[in-house]
């Protein structure tokens, strides 16, 4: 077979898979991904099948359009499919580089690293590239040792840093318990930097580690002056800052980076999600050249701290086009003005309304929290409740990862005025639809559901 005639076949094979039958996409996932996922999207009224998206544009397959107020988590931020990442990314295939050699100094991953060099804060200077947020985090974690060479880390009750065992180590979720031992961390409240400051008497921490502001963790704002204080004892206690911007990074709450907010320059900071422009994973730490230099400024230590896909070209021409449209259109700035905007709204339509306990966030990114009920379950309940209620509106949202009643807001930085009025527009409609009565019902109904099915999925008798 010629090389065409392959192309041919494997570019055939690829839209004959994407035609596939939607109840056959779901046969699959459950006989060899993730049944569960499946299973629990559709007890909680939330399975979609989408097949296109475009812009801040989703399709699902019955050609239903949603807004997409998730974006991927953060790793949507120019909308989907946004014609000038693919048109980088098609001039790096185009240009016959070589992929993953490894061995010799490369153009792509040399622009993107002075790029990041001439973005961020103070000297944060070098890069190290790898593919998701995760292992950017175990990254800058293992520089941390390498340079203090302490062992142990501190981080936030409630922050999320990932899924590797590194990150998973300073992830403040109880649930993790299954994967210890996960190492030397202490979890201290957030906000908190008296509890901070007793862990860093120790001498042994080698990083702090926080969001500026805890995404998963419920969009919580940082108390003012609390990552200044933080970066202030690190310095007079020798342990050094880790910022994770996994999801604040690149614009999103309004300045390049939401440590500029704090005027606070981390020792680390750690980049993923928007980098990748929505279509090819890759992620950053960026640090000083003095810290480098001391973990890895040898050429017996050199390649330590190491991976195969530190750098994939189509992935830095997919960040190096991603940076360019953030700047050239001034989406930083739009995030500051749009963000208002939606907060102005969702205050608005949320005000005085008995379900809603707090709305919060900055820039782009912003959390709605339901009003609490004694074990929690009912408010996380009431957050499903609205979330599939928007849902069926149109409007794509999830609850944070680790804050279940947190029905979190984090649209592209492309969504214009008019996506945010159709978006508070369904959110009031949502809302209003409540009766208390019924809405009891829902919950009691709902949480016998959930035990019942909880237990049918675990395999224990509720
Ligand atoms: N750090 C933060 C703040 C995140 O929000 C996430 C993912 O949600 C991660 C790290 C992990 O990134 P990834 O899922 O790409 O490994």
């Amino acid at each position: 077979m010629t090389g065409d005639a392959l192309a041919e076949r494997t570019a055939a094979l690829i839209r004959a898979q994407l035609a596939m039958p939607r109840d056959r996409v779901h046969a699959l996932t459950t006989a060899n991904l993730n049944g569960k996922l499946v299973e629990s999207l559709d007890l909680l009224g939330y399975l979609r099948d989408f097949v296109a998206a475009s812009g801040i544009e989703l399709t699902d397959a019955r050609g239903r359009r949603y807004l997409d107020f998730l974006a991927g988590y953060g790793s949507v931020p120019l909308g989907h499919n946004h014609p000038a990442v693919a048109s980088a990314v098609t001039a790096a295939i185009g240009a016959g580089v070589p992929h993953f050699i490894l061995m010799a100094p490369e153009a792509l991953p040399a622009a993107l690293a002075a790029r990041l060099a001439a973005l961020a804060p103070g000297e944060l200077s070098m890069a190290f590239f790898m593919s998701s947020g995760s292992e950017a985090v175990d990254g800058a974690l293992k520089l941390a040792r390498a340079v203090t060479r302490r062992p142990r880390f501190v981080a936030a009750q409630r922050g999320y840093h990932g899924a590797t065992f590194g990150a998973m180590a300073v992830t403040g979720d109880a649930r993790l318990e299954v994967f210890e031992p996960l190492g030397e961390r202490a979890l201290v409240p957030w906000g908190d930097v008296g509890a901070i400051e007793a862990q860093l008497r120790k001498r042994d921490v080698a990083a702090v580690i926080l969001e500026p502001i805890q995404a998963e963790g419920g969009v919580n704002l940082p108390p003012p002056g609390y990552l200044a204080d933080v970066h202030r004892l690190c310095q007079r206690h020798g342990s050094l800052l880790v910022l994770d911007e996994v999801q604040t990074g690149l614009g999103r709450t309004g300045t390049w980076f939401a440590c500029e907010r704090e005027g606070v320059v981390p020792d680390v900071l750690v980049l993923a999600k928007a980098l990748s422009g929505g279509l090819v994973p890759i992620s950053a730490y960026v640090t000083r050249p003095e810290l480098w230099r001391k973990a890895y400024g040898t050429l017996g230590t050199c390649e330590l701290h190491c991976t195969t896909y530190r750098g994939g070209p189509l992935a830095c021409a997919a960040a190096l086009a991603t940076l360019e449209v953030i700047e050239a259109t001034g989406l930083v700035a739009r995030a500051a003005e749009l963000g208002d905007a939606i907060g102005a709204r969702l205050r608005a339509v949320t005000a005085g309304h008995p379900l809603i306990r707090e709305v919060r966030g900055r820039g782009l990114l912003w959390g709605i929290e339901l009003a609490t009920s004694r074990d929690g379950v009912a408010a996380a309940l009431i957050a499903q409740w609205l979330v599939v209620g928007l849902l069926e509106r149109g409007i794509v949202t999830q609850v944070t990862t680790l804050a279940p009643t947190v029905v979190r807001v984090e649209p592209p930085l492309t969504v214009e005025h008019a996506h945010i009025e159709r978006f508070a527009g369904a959110l009031g409609d949502v809302l209003a639809s409540h009766a208390n009565g019924a809405l009891a019902s829902l919950v009691g109904v709902g949480k016998h559901l959930l035990k019942q099915r909880l237990a049918a999925v675990l395999g224990r008798a509720p």
